[in-house]
């Protein structure tokens, strides 16, 4: 029996999601539309299988074309990323955080981040996540002029902390990472330096953002942001004898089997973005946000940081309007059919709940098709809905008009 026939409650709601995400414009930082042949795999009969264990040590029977996905997987991920190890078995991006913590550290060892207020991840030391319960969270600074990450108060919190680990990689940061500098205080101290390369992850296999490698000890990142596979996490290092505590990390130290139809369908993507086209697109998701950005900027939004260099942009919504919040903001853009989120900026007088920003991101609709001669009619879309939040007929006036203007961009094939 088909879905529509089983189930014709869920089959109903899949189609109206798949209308929604047609007709509106994601620039949700952290998402993308992945193609027909990731969604194949995903949607597969390998969800029906046992394989816990790694390739050709399973400790269930039948698991040989399992162990051939997971090692095509592998193989793909570390020539995308030129590292010598890989484990694609993480279920997430915060997964994959844990098993690099366990692998690093011992519970109750400190160690370094940004914290979440400042554009880091709750898996970064987020007093109520298990980085903080188990391990000793502290936070560097950014450079309250700049916005940009301030390696003087880097190097100051490890020398007086002397952590066992220093993460860098961020969930709203719009600029680029200096790895080589990480590694630098790291090795003045005697550190492990791990990058949390989630939301840059497409950018750097692309060549479009410098690479962790050869500067980080062990690189964590999602598959399902700019990298653009399914919802997944993904561990790489140089290193053989972490590379095996990491394999112990994920499993047995934090997960049981394996979902080998994620596996599948993240080696698909990583094929997907070995290929030439994919640089292409890594590229045009920078181009599009640098002139997302500079038609925000001529609207008066302040951007954090004065811009970007990535494919996210934090627009700090005070320089435009006193009384807008970011959540006003996130759901007049929504009513208009431009689905954001609402974002803290450095620090943020409003709390999480309203905050004082948005975050923006290309990824998705670079996916669709957009160029930068299109990033002018997406900031006019964003400036009126913002403008207009208090005014019902003229937000789905917008939404009319977004919904007209999206199916100019098909969906991937
Ligand atoms: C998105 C993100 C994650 C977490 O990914 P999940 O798959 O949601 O667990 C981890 N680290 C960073 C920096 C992220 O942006």
């Amino acid at each position: 029996m088909n879905l529509q026939q089983t189930d014709p409650q869920i089959a109903e709601l899949i189609a109206l999601e798949a209308k929604r995400q047609e007709s509106t414009l994601e620039l949700i930082a952290s998402e993308n539309h992945v193609s027909r042949a990731v969604l194949a795999a995903a949607g597969s009969c390998l969800t029906n299988k046992y394989a816990e264990g790694y390739p050709n040590a399973r400790y269930y029977q039948a698991c040989g074309y399992y162990d051939q996905v997971e090692t095509l997987a592998i193989e793909r991920a570390k020539q995308l990323f030129n590292c010598k190890f890989a484990n694609v078995q993480a279920h997430s991006g915060a997964n994959a955080n844990l098993a690099a913590f366990m692998a690093l550290m011992q519970p109750g060892d400190p160690f370094i981040s940004l914290n979440l207020a400042s554009g880091g991840h709750l898996s970064h030391g987020m007093k109520l996540n298990t980085s903080a319960i188990f391990y000793k969270a502290a936070h560097y600074e950014l450079d309250p002029k700049t916005e940009t990450i301030d390696f003087n108060s880097v190097r100051a919190k490890a020398k007086e902390l002397k952590p066992k680990m220093i993460l860098c990689g961020y969930s709203a940061y719009p600029r680029m990472i200096d790895f080589a500098k990480f590694r630098e205080i790291a090795d003045e101290v005697g550190a492990f330096l791990l990058a949390d390369i989630a939301h840059i992850a497409g950018l750097v296999s692309a060549g479009v953002h410098p690479s962790p490698f050869p500067h980080c000890h062990v690189v964590t990142t999602t598959t399902h942001k700019t990298l653009r596979g399914p919802r997944g996490g993904l561990i790489l290092t140089n290193d053989e004898h972490l590379a095996k505590a990491v394999n112990r990390s994920v499993f047995p130290g934090s997960q049981g089997g394996p979902l080998m139809h994620i596996i599948a369908a993240k080696a698909v993507a990583f094929h997907e973005a070995l290929q030439p086209a994919f640089k292409t697109y890594a590229q045009q998701i920078v181009k599009n946000a640098s002139a997302l950005a500079a038609a925000l900027t001529q609207r008066g939004y302040r951007l954090t940081s004065g811009g970007t260099d990535t494919h996210l942009m934090l627009v700090d919504l005070r320089a435009k309007s006193e009384s807008l919040t970011g959540a006003d903001a996130a759901n007049a853009l929504e009513a208009a059919g431009i689905i954001a989120n609402k974002n803290g900026v450095p620090n943020d007088p409003r709390p999480p709940k309203f905050t004082s920003g948005v975050r923006l991101g290309t990824p998705a609709i670079t996916t669709r098709g957009l160029k930068e001669s299109d990033m002018e009619t997406v900031a006019n879309f964003i400036d009126r809905a913002m403008m207009n939040k208090d005014n019902p007929d003229a937000l789905a006036a917008i939404r009319g008009e977004v919904a007209a203007f999206a199916a100019k961009f098909p969906m991937p094939h």
